[in-house]
């Protein structure tokens, strides 16, 4: 296990049902992310509280208070973010205690070094990957970023995880993007292989378009 790995916790929200993946999860959400997009809720969760940087040991004691509900239904913990994988070796520090008993999701855009991805492909069960789009341009609009390293860590993801452990969300985007590329990024990645595809739109809030 790696020594002295902490996680920036912004917050757990306990008793989830239908949000991440099977079961009953808590999420663990994280701060930190190498992305910039337009609409994100983490940048106002950052403006709002510090984040607590805490060890694998001391999230394990906080969420095992549900452990029954985790393994009668499946479920477990899910990191989200911010950027999950960021944390991977701390992911897989917190595997090391809870063994196989539970199920340990990701949420993630897939923009992390490709180490990350191979250390949560040791220890995560379910990755829910937010591709906001598969169009390179758009992508760069609406993140600031490029999604080079993003088409390579989903053909990664497409060849290590069966399909029925990855969901990923392809967002209608306020203002970035239409219906027309949504369903071109829906059928790039069903051709990839990955076939649990939400489509959905993103809700800008007005006091969004402030920070
Ligand atoms: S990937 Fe998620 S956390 Fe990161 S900037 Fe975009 S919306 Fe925010």
């Amino acid at each position: 296990m790696a020594d002295g790995v902490t996680f920036p916790l912004l917050g757990l929200s306990r008793l989830r049902m239908g949000t991440d993946g099977k079961g009953v999860t808590t999420l663990a959400a994280g701060a930190g992310c190498p992305l910039r997009c337009r609409w994100c809720i983490n940048k106002r969760l950052l403006a709002e509280k510090q984040p607590e940087w805490i060890a694998p040991e001391e999230l394990f004691e906080r969420t095992r208070i549900d452990n029954l509900y985790f393994q009668a239904t499946g479920g477990g913990v899910c990191f989200g973010g911010g950027e999950s994988l960021l944390h991977a070796d701390f992911i897989a520090a917190f595997r090391e205690l809870t063994g196989g008993a539970w199920k340990l999701s990701a949420e993630t855009s897939l923009n992390v070094p490709e180490a990350a991805l191979q250390t949560a492909l040791a220890c995560v069960d379910e990755f829910i990957v937010d591709i906001k789009s598969m169009d390179a341009e758009i992508y760069r609009r609406y993140t600031g970023g490029d999604n080079g390293l993003v088409l390579r860590n989903l053909e990664t993801l497409a060849r290590a995880v069966p399909p029925e452990n990855v969901k990923i969300r392809a967002p209608l985007i306020p203002q970035y993007n239409d219906a027309a590329d949504q369903q071109r990024s829906e059928t790039i990645l069903r051709e990839m292989g990955f076939s649990r595809i939400e489509l959905f739109a993103y809700v800008k809030r007005e006091e969004d378009a402030a920070l």
